[in-house]
């Protein structure tokens, strides 16, 4: 390869780059190209590693435009619906939040360079585990992960300003709505069908109520759960 063959490579962010050029790339073609425009959003989605969350194997396709399998059938969520949720969800630095489907972290993570502290909650063990292991590495300090199912939310540490939910349910759970926070935002997707859904965001204000936005099309992996779609093993 010529050093003009990797330049190109390295600007362009093609597999096989510099991972903190393929990153910079990233966030200039998908996330501030798309029109994500809060600089703490961009800043944080430029220094987390997507690289050490994605499954063994797929390091070189860490910052392409998609989603990425991880163990257990489940995926590792496109930087671009990552940053347009940590947007939605309007994250003040002093803000408790909560996730639920916190899969390989990476979430996680950028969630926590923008809030004080994040609980993630994430219902199968093997990926709540490897969500810890992840996030340690990637020096979190200020995320605790549980597992669980998180259509009930997390009440022993409600309530939260901000919840983001990163599986599609058929509705927002009742159960996360009380637990938010007056002032509180929520984004979640949600679709009456398995993998089509609208990116929710519902915003609680002062005295109880709730005003709803639609943040746009899509396609995420089911929530399954007690307020939620049903899953296979009861
Ligand atoms: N935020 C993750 C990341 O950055 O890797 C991506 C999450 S993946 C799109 C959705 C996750 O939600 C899966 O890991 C799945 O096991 C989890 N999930 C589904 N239903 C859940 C529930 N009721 N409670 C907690 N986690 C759930």
């Amino acid at each position: 390869m010529t050093s003009d063959d990797h330049a190109r490579r390295v600007g362009q962010g093609e597999p096989g780059g510099d991972p903190d050029h393929r990153r910079a790339a990233m966030v200039t073609n998908q996330i501030a190209g798309r029109g994500i425009m809060d600089p703490r959003v961009l800043d944080a989605m430029g220094r987390v590693p997507r690289e050490r969350f994605v499954a063994p194997g797929y390091q070189a396709f860490a910052y392409e435009d998609r989603p990425l399998p991880i163990a257990e059938g489940q995926t590792i969520s496109q930087p671009y619906v990552v940053a347009l949720m940590a947007e939605g969800g309007r994250i003040r630095r002093e803000d408790k939040l909560l996730e639920v489907g916190t899969g390989s972290g990476y979430a996680a993570a950028v969630y926590a360079r923008l809030a004080r502290e994040v609980h993630g909650i994430e219902r199968l063990p093997a990926l709540a585990e490897t969500a810890r292991r992840n996030l340690t590495a990637a020096g979190a300090g200020n995320v605790e992960v549980h597992e669980g199912d998180g259509s009930l939310g997390l009440p022993e540490h409600a309530p939260f300003d901000v919840i983001l939910v990163a599986a599609g349910g058929p509705r927002i759970p009742a159960a996360l709505k009380e637990q938010l926070a007056p002032g509180g935002r929520l984004v979640m997707p949600v679709g009456t069908g398995y993998g089509r859904q609208t990116l929710i965001r519902l915003r609680r204000d002062e005295t109880g109520g709730f005003v709803q936005d639609d943040l746009g099309a899509v396609s995420f992996v089911p929530l399954v759960g007690r307020q939620a779609w049903p899953g296979t093993d009861g």
